[in-house]
């Protein structure tokens, strides 16, 4: 089936220039579609189209050859009305300020969907971070946070890990800022080492909420984990998590993927295996037996698709050979609107990313509070909250979906924007 370019998706002439970025065009065309159902003043949804602050800057660091390079580096504050704002830290050859702006308003919709007090941020530094050594991973860390240190703060902008970043990063980030101040201040970010701060379950909450969120779905759609066959595109700190937790239910992982490409098993592939690959190897290419292209790989026919690599790899163009009967957005941003579209119209329903992989962000408001009270909390009490939250969120989600006949991400979208909006109008326009 053919489909025509979204008339959705944010016309480029309404957006400021240096926003402009296609994912940036889709967050704004999402919140557009959704605001003809959240019922929001014209001002205050004026107000939600547009970041609050955003901050450009080139990074100098001394490579390991003694050579000088220049990597651009961004942060973008969405909102920060309901609180200080929250969000990952990226290192990728494809991040922009535009790219930064729609994680950013993302962020904020996934803070208010869960009840978290924070609003949305994102940045990012474009890099190759493949041919970075550690070292040069340090020096670019330790001065892109420098180079933060006038919009961050525990109570203004709390930075977490996000694509190929990871604890090593958040530390030396914890580190860089405390140097600064005199003293350790752990609640600056979150994603940490447990031994400067950190919470147990936030390298795994993304994942687990993933599963949770799909769990209690196919409950609900009258069918169970039980044997169902699952494709996990992404076996990164998301996707290899949620993997595990899916086989951990009892279905059977049948295909995973990285940048290189995929290993397929139709009778469910052997995880532990596969991580004593990769661990050895760095990647899943080589790992043998059936490897499909990522492409091929979003075609398998499956139960449940699991989206956790990277944004707008299911389009217009390959959405109407998608052959699951559910697909997870683990990832951020994974399904343009064109292919919403198509999956919508062949009913195949979408676990939208500000619900399905909040439980990251969750399990970082949980670090947070901690740091601040400097009082640590065990796994089982940290799953059972996350659990309530991701529950509940589901649950809002899907009543308003069903009683205003909306797409799952509609439901989400007006949720959301409704909290923010009320915060808004409530707080009233400074000065
Ligand atoms: P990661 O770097 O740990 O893993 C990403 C995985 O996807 C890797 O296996 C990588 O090889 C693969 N990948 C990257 N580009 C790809 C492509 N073009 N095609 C196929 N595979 C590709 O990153 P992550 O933290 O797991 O993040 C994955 C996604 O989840 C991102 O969209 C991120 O914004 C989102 N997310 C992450 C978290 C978190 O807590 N880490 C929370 C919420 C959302």
């Amino acid at each position: 089936m053919a489909t025509a370019p979204s008339a959705d998706r944010a016309r480029r002439e309404d957006l400021p220039p240096e926003l402009d970025d296609p994912l940036y065009r889709t967050a704004v065309g999402q919140f557009d579609q959704a605001l003809e159902r959240a019922e929001v003043q014209p001002g205050v949804a004026e107000v939600l189209r547009f970041p609050e602050r955003a901050l450009a800057v080139g990074i100098p660091v001394r490579m390991d050859d003694g050579l000088l390079s220049v990597f651009p580096g961004y942060r973008v504050q969405h909102s920060s009305v309901l609180g200080p704002t929250k969000g990952g830290i990226r290192y990728d050859k494809g991040v922009t300020l535009g790219e930064c702006a729609a994680l950013a308003m993302w962020m904020t919709w996934k803070c208010a969907l869960l009840g978290l007090p924070y609003g949305g941020a994102k940045g990012g530094v474009r890099c190759d971070p493949r041919s970075l050594s550690m070292d040069e991973r340090e020096r670019l860390t330790r001065r892109f946070t420098s180079e933060l240190l006038p919009i961050i703060g525990p109570q203004r902008d709390i930075p977490a890990p996000d694509m190929a970043t990871d604890e090593q990063t958040m530390a030396w980030m914890m580190d860089t800022y405390s140097m600064q101040v005199g003293h350790a201040v752990p609640e600056i970010v979150t994603g940490k080492p447990l031994s400067v701060g950190g919470s147990v379950l936030r390298p795994e909450a993304t994942g687990i909420g993933v599963v949770m969120v799909v769990d209690e779905t196919v409950h609900r759609l009258g069918w169970s984990l039980e044997g169902a066959a699952c494709v996990v595109q992404g076996y990164g700190k998301v996707g290899a998590v949620a993997a595990h937790e899916l086989a951990r239910k009892g279905a059977r992982v049948v295909a995973v993927s990285d940048i290189g490409g995929g290993i397929f098993d139709p009778q469910g592939l052997n995880l532990a295996a596969i991580d004593a690959w990769r661990n050895e190897h760095g990647e899943l290419t080589g790992f043998g037996g059936h490897e499909p292209s990522n492409s091929e790989l979003l075609e398998l026919e499956c139960d449940v698709l699991v989206l956790a690599a990277t944004e707008d790899v299911l389009t217009g163009e390959n959405a109407p050979r998608v052959a699951a009967r559910l697909v997870a957005e683990g990832a951020n941003g994974p399904t343009s609107l064109e292919a919403d579209a198509v999956l919508a119209e062949r009913g195949i329903p979408v676990l939208p990313d500000i619900l399905t992989n909040a439980g990251g962000v969750a399990v970082s408001y949980f670090e947070w509070v901690q740091d601040i009270q400097r009082l640590f909390w065990g796994p089982d009490e940290i799953r059972g909250r996350l659990g309530d939250l991701m529950r509940t969120a589901l649950a809002r989600v899907w009543t308003l979906a069903e009683e205003e006949r909306l797409s799952l991400r509609r439901a989400a979208l007006v949720t959301s924007i409704r909290e923010v909006a009320a915060a808004l109008d409530a707080r009233g326009i400074y000065p």
